[in-house]
């Protein structure tokens, strides 16, 4: 089959119209998918047919019968989980990234794209105050940027130890110990799992989920040989911080590797307003944060950044004959990440922090912040409504009396549709958590959350 010059252009047109009506749909949708995963997928299995079919119409058909199972993560009104949305030249450059389909792994290959997300990453680390020259690594996500980073801290310490991982593996080696805050991130356990490294012993927080320091100091006091200390810049549910710099003090004393889960939170430290919660973080060997989440660029977009040189790469890196790489050069993209193939992820990010610019990420991350309290406040003066943490950043966790009562009332607010927030558990009781993280999200929108979380109330007795 020949290329024909507009074989991209009526497939290209048609999305870009489809996209612009979902977008344009974003502001008063309601936030709730209306069909199942079930419902789709009788829309879209069956026989996979014999016979081609043009590209603009796979398009229209994808877009038309997609519409009914999709949410509005994208709307000012979606504070569920801790998501985002999507800041416009994020997507704009987004849809290049995969219009020019870079394989984004080596630099004399992809120069652009190795390119872009060097000067990303170091627009990163001097926005959140992070050591220049720290390796950066652009990720599917948070995940796998704790992966990263805890990747680079288990070959550390057990080079420290003198065992040589990457050739004589785990199995016979010394023990690593992982400490992690009683609060730790699921995610967090995951990537210990990948790396065959179990469950971390968890260490006491406080009831904002904040690690102890004394805690922090008698678990050390107990383990010898290789250790791990993971800290959080951001709860899920709190949205609170870790003490960074008594806790990174006190497991540097021990020889530790310090790694910060900061999925959402480490943004706050691009804001003088809010950098000061985070003080002493620039200590620690390895952070992950999402780009995806504060930043608002499309998924998939996690970013890892390690601090001492040659610990990612060494974790990440191979040598072979057929991916060229100049002596003394600087990291090639794919030796900070678990991939070797990828798309150029990182390039939504330069595109953001360039639409924004240091003022506008600051603002950004402030208005996210101060939205959550404007929240906070209006929902803590309906009668029913208990604020149950300290709202610090940009989580806000509510209850409404009984368990029972605090799930009808979820139940009824995202059958509503007008907003989404999230259900969950925290120390024992059921909650409904919001996450403010789009950057879309203003007055009116807070009005309406208020409004919605009041209907629900009253659609459902004490
Ligand atoms: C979201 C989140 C993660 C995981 O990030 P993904 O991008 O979903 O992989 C890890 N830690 C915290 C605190 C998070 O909020």
């Amino acid at each position: 089959m020949p290329l024909e010059p507009d074989d991209y252009t009526a497939p290209l047109n048609r999305a870009a119209a489809h996209a612009r009506q979902w977008l344009n749909t974003l502001p008063t949708r309601p936030i709730r998918p209306k069909a199942t995963a079930d419902d789709m997928l009788a829309a879209f299995g069956g026989r996979l047919a014999d016979h081609p079919t043009d590209a603009a119409q796979v398009v229209d058909e994808l877009a038309l019968a997609a519409d009914p199972g999709l949410m509005a993560i994208g709307s000012g009104r979606f504070f569920g989980w801790v998501m985002g949305g999507t800041l416009p030249a994020a997507l704009g450059a987004d849809w290049l990234v995969s219009a020019w389909d870079q394989n984004s792994g080596m630099r004399y290959a992809t120069p652009a794209a190795a390119a872009i997300e060097e000067a990303a990453g170091a627009w990163i680390l001097d926005l959140l105050g992070l050591p220049a020259g720290c390796d950066v690594g652009f990720a599917t996500g948070g995940t796998m940027a704790n992966f990263v980073g805890l990747a680079a801290g288990r070959g550390d310490v057990l080079t420290r130890a003198g065992w040589d991982l990457n050739s004589k593996g785990l199995i016979g080696a010394p023990p690593v110990h992982v400490l992690a805050g009683a609060e730790v991130h699921a995610s967090v356990d995951l990537a210990l799992r990948y790396l065959g490294l179990g469950l971390p012993t968890l260490v006491e927080a406080d009831d904002e989920g904040r690690m102890r320091p004394e805690a922090l100091a008698e678990a050390l006091a107990l383990v010898s040989g290789p250790v791990i200390v993971v800290l959080q810049a951001g709860n899920l549910h709190s949205g609170a911080f870790d003490p960074m710099r008594e806790l990174i003090t006190i497991a540097h004393d021990h020889g530790a590797w310090v790694h910060v889960d900061g999925a959402f939170g480490l943004w706050a430290a691009a804001s003088p307003q809010w950098a000061e919660q985070l003080d002493g973080i620039e200590l620690a060997d390895s952070w992950a944060t999402d780009a995806h989440k504060t930043l608002n660029v499309p998924y998939d977009c996690g970013v890892a950044i390690v601090a001492r040189p040659e610990a990612a790469r060494a974790a990440l890196g191979v040598k072979t004959s057929y991916l060229i790489q100049d002596a003394g050069a600087p990291a090639d993209p794919f030796e900070l990440v678990p991939e070797m193939s990828r798309r150029g992820r990182g390039i939504p990010v330069w595109a953001a922090l360039r639409q924004l610019g240091r003022s506008g990420t600051i603002a950004m991350v402030e208005r996210l912040a101060a939205t959550a309290r404007a929240l906070a406040d209006g929902l803590d003066a309906l009668p029913g409504v208990e604020v149950l943490n300290e709202v610090v950043f940009t989580q806000v966790s509510l209850a409404f009396g009984s368990d029972e009562r605090t799930r009808a009332v979820t139940q009824a607010l995202i059958a509503d549709g007008a907003v989404w927030m999230s259900g969950s558990k925290w120390h024992g009781r059921d909650i409904l958590r919001i996450s403010v993280s789009n950057w879309s999200t203003d007055d009116d929108d807070i009005a309406t959350a208020i409004d919605a979380v009041a209907r629900a109330l009253a659609a459902v007795p004490e």
